[in-house]
């Protein structure tokens, strides 16, 4: 299992400063390399707009 970001991110960087595994990728949106997750939810916790959500 994995985290995803959904369509409500805004690019504020927050969830990549804070991943452990440095597995989340910037953009318009950001997004999270599922195969390095491991599962943490720390992107959930500093995300403003909770836009990373358990798959
Ligand atoms: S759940 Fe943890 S390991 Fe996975 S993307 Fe979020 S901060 Fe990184
Ligand atoms: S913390 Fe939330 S809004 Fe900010 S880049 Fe990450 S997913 Fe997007």
């Amino acid at each position: 299992m994995a985290y995803v970001i959904k369509d409500s991110c805004i690019a504020c960087g927050a969830c990549a400063a804070e991943c452990p595994v440095s597995c989340i990728s910037d953009g318009d949106i950001y997004s999270i390399d599922a195969s390095a997750c491991i599962d943490c939810g720390s992107c959930a916790g500093v995300c403003p707009v909770d836009a990373p959500q358990p798959e």
